[in-house]
């Protein structure tokens, strides 16, 4: 899973994106990258940890007051540098991308007729190219991003910038969590909060569909059909000690010891008076009685939890139980 960060400020934002880079590594990932305006598009990528690549942007003395930067989990394409995000469009359009975009082979050939050319492995380079394409109709890429998301098939979120718009960075999200953190004269893009909780605690939660451009002093949202919302703000009350890696050697270990306490914050609200149906949802009492098996779906950890889960159910409720690897579930 990987993990996204934007910011339009104005001071230099190359600290705040590697911050919360850093902050999303717990969400696992095999390269990292920036990139940020400055009289051209400016970017530095590296497979392994952001160390690496902090490192090669220190040395390069990359600096500018809008980027995005992100964390890849590569799902096509090799683990190389050049498949590293962000892509870049004819030094033009920057992109980053969780997420997958299933219709990237017919947007591929359409670009390549209309004359792009690839430099790497990933879905993620249409969009690069995609919004390009309608930027260089419209002139706009908070309405070239609508343009090219609508057009995009899959589950994603992407944070874009365009050199010719360099106070703006656009972003979306189909199906992949984002969020946008709310400063002072200076706003964020995230995967997660943890990415911005050095700079900011109000963040909105994007919904479903959602494209927005941020500015310093603005933040403008539409849903999927166009039309301008109003998202509430959130204040999170996340401890920026809670994501630290304290005494722990890595990050599984650190939520493996977290399990107990997990669990409780989780269960115990709604079981304090005896046990509550009511765990399950509003409608559980109604839909557990029709049930006759069980699919848990999961991956990585959470599937060899499944797999122990399906002991346990069908020897307590009698019910037959399958554990299935989440992401090969809906090509099966
Ligand atoms: N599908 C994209 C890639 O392979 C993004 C993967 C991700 O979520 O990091 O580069």
């Amino acid at each position: 899973m990987c993990g996204i960060i934007g910011a339009v400020a104005q001071r230099n934002v190359v600290p705040i994106l590697i911050e919360g880079l850093s902050r999303l590594e717990y969400r696992g990932y095999d390269s990292a990258g920036v990139a940020v305006l400055n009289g051209g598009i400016k970017r530095v990528r590296a497979v392994g940890r952001v160390a690496g690549m902090q490192a090669k942007a220190t040395e390069e003395g990359l600096h500018g007051l809008v980027g995005i930067g992100h964390t890849r989990w590569a799902t096509h394409g090799g683990v190389t540098e050049y498949n590293a995000h962000p892509h870049i469009s004819h030094g033009e359009i920057a992109v980053v991308h969780n997420g997958i975009i299933e219709n990237h082979d017919e947007h591929r050939a359409h670009l390549q007729s209309l004359g792009y050319i690839f430099e790497s492995q990933t879905d993620t380079e249409v969009i690069a190219h995609l919004i390009h394409h309608h930027y260089a109709q419209c002139g706009d890429l908070f309405a070239a991003t609508q343009r090219a998301v609508a057009e995009l098939v899959g589950a994603f979120a992407i944070g874009a910038m365009a050199l010719k718009s360099p106070d703006i960075i656009t972003c979306a999200r189909v199906g992949c969590p984002l969020l946008i953190g709310l400063g002072e004269g200076e706003n964020f893009i995230a995967s997660d909060v943890s990415a911005v909780l050095s700079s900011t605690r109000r963040v909105i939660y994007l919904e479903e569909g959602d494209v927005a451009e941020l500015g310093r002093d603005h933040v403008t949202i539409v849903d999927r059909s166009g039309t301008r919302v109003a998202r509430p703000v959130h204040v999170s009350d996340v401890s920026l000690a809670s994501m630290e890696l304290g005494p722990y050697s890595h990050f599984m270990q650190k939520e493996i010891h977290e399990q107990p306490r997990a669990l409780t914050d989780t269960i115990e609200p709604v079981i304090s008076e005896g046990f509550n149906p009511l765990l399950f949802g509003t409608e559980a009492e109604a839909i557990f009685k029709d049930i006759n098996g069980i699919l848990i779906l999961a991956a990585g950890t959470s599937y060899y939890a499944g797999l122990t889960a399906k002991y346990w159910i069908e020897a307590i409720a009698k019910l037959p139980v399958s554990v299935e690897i989440a992401s090969e579930y809906r090509y099966r």
